[in-house]
């Protein structure tokens, strides 16, 4: 399998030669088909699999095709919850280097820091937002964040998104955004509290295991 099988559009395929990236990894060369189609997607992958390329090639792709019919409108498209302020960064970095040749715009948010770089750079407008979820809760309370364009909602690490006691905000996020949309879970382990909450996020996913 390489990413030539993957009917990657041209801007990402050299985003992805620019990283030095010769073929996908299992969990990408499985998932991004699904997510292209798509499909609600349940992984079962660590870090370390290449799983924030499965989900942040094809939703760069999506978005990317979606707003040559849209033409300008820049709206929150795309919401990426992480449990920690380390892996909103690296998320983002990935949607930057993937996304290079696209003018697809992305942001990171996370607590503990000032929050106005996070709101300048969310009111030049984003279309896909990297969040913690005490933080995006923050700002939509403040009206600072608007969730009601979400098309594909991603919930990253979700078992340590539980130990880290997120459950609460992480439903209240799920109460807050279209229920119209796509939807990804990822989890390095499945428990059975994981089961039920992708249970409860998820409609009719294909199931992806690495
Ligand atoms: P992740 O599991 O998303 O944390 O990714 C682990 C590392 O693998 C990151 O440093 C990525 O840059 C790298 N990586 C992801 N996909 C590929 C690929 N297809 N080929 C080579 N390296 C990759």
């Amino acid at each position: 399998m390489s990413f030539e099988n993957l009917n990657l559009i041209e801007p990402i395929r050299k985003a992805l030669q620019t990283e030095g990236y010769t073929k996908p990894t299992p969990i990408q060369a499985q998932a991004i088909p699904f997510i292209l189609q798509g499909k609600d997607l349940l992984g079962c992958a660590q870090t370390g699999t290449g799983k924030t390329a499965a989900f942040a090639i094809p939703i760069l792709q999506l978005l990317a095709n979606q707003q040559e019919e849209e033409k300008g409108s820049r709206r929150i498209k795309a919401l990426i919850l992480t449990p920690t302020r380390e892996l909103a960064i690296q998320i983002g970095d990935s949607f930057a280097a993937y996304g290079a040749n696209t003018s697809l715009k992305h942001t990171v948010i996370f607590g503990g820091v000032s929050q106005k770089s996070q709101t300048d750079a969310l009111q030049r407008g984003v279309d896909i937002l990297v969040a913690t979820p005490g933080r995006l809760l923050d700002l939509v309370n403040q009206r600072l964040i608007n969730l009601q364009h979400i098309s594909i909602f991603v919930l990253d690490e979700a078992d340590r998104m539980l130990d880290m006691g997120f459950v609460h905000d992480v439903k209240k996020v799920l109460g807050i955004i279209p229920a119209k949309r796509q939807s990804l879970f990822f989890s390095a382990t499945m428990p059975a509290a994981i089961i039920s909450l992708a249970g409860s996020i998820l409609k009719n996913p294909a199931r992806v295991e690495v």
